[in-house]
């Protein structure tokens, strides 16, 4: 295939940030770091390794994710806990933020409410940056490991995927059957997981979790949720997931209250002000 004659030229041109964030409505961390200071914690829920749980947390109380006993990636789900259909939008998150989240970063919901569902208020292990591959911490660039890919790329039969663990999870909080729970499982918030694309070809890749026992991500709850979090068969994901053969360990879920008054002046987000008649 022979090249345009400018064709230089036309890839030297600069690229243009898609949704610059200089209107995008910030957090208020330093009212959030003070109620930090304040928790009381409330409730903890521990996931089991190649399983998930759920966990509920109020609107203005925090929750933290924690590393216990090894290496673990997980694979986060958050609903409004009121309404299924809003749940979190892994993609907008990623257009608004990058490839990875951290501490003031945000969780969006799904169209048409688009809004703040969880903030980042504290990430241990913001230090790990970018790394020479590319990679980085806490993805919204992955999907979650599901059988059916497992299926498409191997003929396996492997029931543990975090696919399949959190509509298990999601099916045994609502009564809803495993089939009637699925579609209400969506694209993760990839909790410790260390990913990239690869320079040469643009590939998903994943590399070993910098994640330790003791680390941990903590988000406010803009909204009153539902998540679902599942300790992925891949472990720390240095080699494979959707099988039963990386080492595994649990996940802590634990739920903060701040103190009454410390998130003074904040308020639950409003759904997203577009007036929904699409040019009807
Ligand atoms: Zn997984």
């Amino acid at each position: 295939m022979q090249q345009p004659p400018d064709a230089a030229a036309r890839r030297a041109i600069p690229p243009v940030i898609c949704y610059p964030t200089d209107t995008l409505p910030q957090p208020d961390m330093a009212l959030y770091t003070a109620a930090r200071a304040t928790l009381q914690k409330t409730g903890e829920t521990l996931v089991p390794a190649r399983d998930a749980r759920t966990f509920h947390v109020p609107a203005g109380h925090f929750f933290c994710i924690t590393s216990v006993d090894g290496p673990q990636v997980g694979d986060l789900n958050l609903w409004n806990a009121n309404d299924l259909s809003e749940r979190f939008y892994s993609g907008k998150t990623r257009a608004l933020h990058g490839t990875h989240i951290t501490t003031g970063q945000r969780m969006w919901s799904s169209f048409p409410h688009l809004r703040p569902m969880a903030t980042v208020t504290h990430d241990t292990l913001h230090w790990y940056g970018k790394d020479d591959f590319g990679g980085s911490v806490h993805d919204v660039i992955g999907t979650r490991c599901d059988p059916y890919t497992g299926n498409l790329l191997s003929g396996t039969q492997y029931h543990h995927c975090c696919h399949s663990n959190l509509i298990r999870a999601l099916a045994d909080e609502t009564g809803l059957s495993p089939a009637d729970a699925e579609p209400h499982v969506h694209d993760v918030l990839n909790v410790f997981m260390c990913t990239g694309f690869t320079r040469d070809t643009g590939q998903y890749f994943m590399k070993a979790s910098p994640v330790r026992p003791g680390d941990y991500i903590e988000f406010l709850a803009e909204i009153e949720l539902l998540g679902a979090l599942s300790a992925c068969p891949g472990g720390d994901c240095s080699a494979e997931h959707s099988s039963d053969t990386a080492a595994c360990h649990p996940l802590l879920v634990e739920v903060f209250a701040p103190a009454p008054g410390a998130l003074d002046g904040w308020h639950s987000p409003a759904p997203n002000g577009y007036d929904r008649s699409h040019g009807r």
